[in-house]
């Protein structure tokens, strides 16, 4: 029998939840349970808090989203972890965030919540959509087309949510610029990206 053994520097094993996310748009809208959907949305939470009274709300989702959102690109050192369990660490784990402005339909919604509040307009709370995609990779054993999940290291995640932050608060809130932190986790790699089984590549999203 095949165990997996967690090294401490492993990312935490949240590839089941990220198999979850990527799916979270079929047909799975239950709020995610596992530990990388509560990571991911923890450290949102806080990082995004800043914006208030505006409320930003993180959603994976499975495709790109249209035009009329802005896009940030990032990437980060991921690690890729087969059925067969041929595992790989990529630096080029691609995500790619897209925000906006949620619309009219979605505010009417809460008017529920500001009948219990006073008359006095309060300050005015704008709704924002942030989506991400993470983008999989394909195994060279299996070779079967199946573009795997990516991995994530806590760390990673908490650098993109701190670059796609800074740069919405440049964007909406005249934040002043600041440039993204692009240094990720430390890797060594021996090969070159291997675009043909990037699913980013595959879709021209890879390369900035
Ligand atoms: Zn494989
Ligand atoms: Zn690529």
């Amino acid at each position: 029998m095949l165990a997996i053994v967690v090294k401490k520097d492993n990312p935490v094993l949240l590839c089941k939840s990220a198999i979850r996310y990527n799916m979270a748009s079929q047909g799975d809208n239950a709020t995610p349970q596992l530990k990388l959907s509560q990571f991911w949305h923890t450290t949102f939470d806080d990082i995004f808090q800043v914006f208030n009274p505006d409320e930003w709300t993180l959603e994976p989702t499975d495709k790109e989203m249209p035009s009329d959102w802005r896009k940030f690109r990032d990437k980060a050192k991921v690690k890729f972890l087969c059925d067969c369990n041929n595992s790989w660490t990529s630096m080029m784990g691609r995500i790619i965030f897209w925000y906006k402005k949620s619309d009219e339909k979605d505010n009417k919604k809460e008017l529920k919540t500001e009948e219990k509040g006073q008359k006095d307009e309060p300050k005015e709370t704008n709704k924002y959509s942030l989506r991400f995609r993470l983008y999989g990779q394909q195994c060279k054993i299996c070779e079967d087309g199946t573009f795997i999940n990516p991995l994530w290291y806590e760390d990673e995640v908490k650098r993109v949510l701190e670059n796609v932050h800074k740069k919405i608060g440049k964007d909406f809130y005249d934040f002043p610029q600041e440039d993204s932190n692009n240094s990720k986790r430390h890797g060594r790699m021996r090969q070159s990206h291997d675009s043909r089984r990037c699913q980013a590549c595959q879709e021209g999203q890879c390369h900035s």
